[in-house]
């Protein structure tokens, strides 16, 4: 099989670096294979780059694209509301149907602020707990990623040291420089599905403690699904000790249903946090929340602004890719997909001998070399081989499919059962040459 050249993409590259800090916009884009790459366009599930490869993409831009690549429903509606003018530093129809739609649809969403993105949302949502609780420190897991802003760039790089310290006390290792110092004091850290550590912290901390925030499955480490009753049992211990549960439905959201996590799992958060697949590649994201917390903000006792706020082109992008989640409801064909995709690769894993772990829930699948039969935190996914990984990335990469580098693979609406055997096809190469 012809291996994939990069060359144009090493030229651009080159070229990038005299501009950009080290040639991209976003820390992750570094971390593709062989390097950086530029694309020149999307459709469906293929993406393609300035070499003239094509994709069959899993990676979904890390999620947004639900929908796949260049929806022609999605470009209509940005364009026709583009057309109307973009900004308007104030309210417009739209605005208020979509915030409507997440009404009827997320069982927290009493009331909703739109933002630009997760990392901006999230911190609404924290700052509304503080203020509402009157306390001052957050409760995170380690594993979970909640963007890059301070106070969340902690507990989720692998320790250079190796070291995570105890469990019921894991050091805190930041993930960049520059980070105010006040901004290790903001949270406790714990590892995730862990009532018990959970209740001993509550117990011991709960005067400080004005929110419990996670994602509902950490997508974001091993994908990992909660341990039967966890969000249940935080749920109750917040309900306890008068705490916000705030869910971060960044990755969930509109993923694993129109309702996210919180209906997949009966969940009802305080508040949660949308973003990524709710825009379909246009910056929006939104707060939601129960009306007595979100009163903190209508009553402007906490200050949510923006200038470019629910401008018209992302808020018709979100409009039309919330329509169409409900008109075509592919959640199902997605989960089967996803299904299929999973037991296809344990079985190559049983064929080929490599030791490749598989977890996931409906349209998000991971990937890790491990000797565990099943992980539950963080600290299980440090154990993975990340050489073998790297490995079986790259290889399916040259031969034309895409997926996150940490092993994280997106199914989107537009995804085939054909599509799926392709990709196992092509895993099956990546993982019988890695053998050999
Ligand atoms: N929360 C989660 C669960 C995420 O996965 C991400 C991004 O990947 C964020 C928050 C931050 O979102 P954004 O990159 O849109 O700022």
């Amino acid at each position: 099989m012809k291996k994939y050249d990069y060359s144009q993409s090493a030229r651009w590259l080159d070229r990038a670096k005299k501009v950009l800090a080290s040639g991209v916009s976003s820390e992750f884009r570094k971390y593709n294979h062989p390097h950086a790459l530029f694309y020149t366009h999307g459709k469906g599930s293929k993406l393609y780059d300035v070499d003239g490869n094509e994709y069959l993409d899993f990676t979904l831009s890390q999620g947004p694209l639900i929908l796949g690549h260049s929806h022609p429903e999605i470009l209509e509606a940005v364009q026709t509301y583009s057309l109307k003018g973009q900004l308007f530093a104030g309210q417009h129809a739209q605005e208020i149907e979509l915030a409507e739609k997440l009404q009827q649809l997320i069982p927290s969403a009493e009331r909703i602020r739109f933002c630009l993105d997760g990392s901006e949302a999230v911190q609404t949502a924290l700052r509304v707990a503080r203020s509402k609780t009157g306390k001052q420190k957050f409760l995170r897991f380690e594993g979970h990623y909640h963007g890059w802003l301070d106070n969340v760039c902690y507990g989720i790089s692998t320790p250079a040291s190796g070291e995570t310290g105890p469990r019921n006390a894991p050091v805190i290792h930041p993930w960049s420089q520059g980070l105010s110092h006040g901004s290790a004091e903001e949270f406790f850290l714990l590892p995730w599905n862990n009532l018990e550590l959970v209740q001993e912290l509550v117990k011991q901390h709960h005067q400080d403690l004005a929110a419990i925030i996670t994602e509902p499955v950490m997508c974001n480490n091993g994908c990992i699904p909660p341990k039967e009753g966890f969000l249940q049992g935080l749920r109750k211990i917040c309900d306890q000790y008068g705490i916000a549960l705030i869910l971060d439905e960044v990755i969930t959201g509109f993923r694993l249903g129109l309702s996210g996590a919180q209906g997949l799992y009966s969940i009802l958060p305080d508040m949660a946090v949308f973003a990524k697949a709710l825009g379909s590649g246009y910056p929006i994201s939104a707060v939601v929340g129960k009306k007595e917390w979100m009163e903190e903000i209508a009553s402007a006792r906490v200050i949510h602004a923006g200038t470019m706020n629910a401008a018209n082109p992302t808020v018709a992008a979100a409009l039309a890719t919330v329509s169409i989640l409900e008109r075509e409801n592919p959640y199902p064909t997605m989960f089967a997909l996803g299904d299929k995709l999973r037991q296809g690769l344990r079985q190559l894993a049983k064929d080929t001998g490599q030791p490749l772990l598989v977890s996931g829930i409906g349209p998000i699948a991971h990937t890790g070399f491990s000797d565990k039969n099943a992980v539950f935190d963080f600290r299980d996914v440090l154990s993975f081989d990340k050489g073998k990984l790297k490995h079986f990335i790259s290889g399916m990469h040259d031969r034309g499919l895409r997926v996150i580098g940490r092993g994280l693979w997106y199914i989107s609406a537009v995804h085939t059962e054909a599509e799926i055997d392709r990709a196992l096809e092509i895993a099956k190469d990546a993982l019988t040459e890695m053998k050999s």
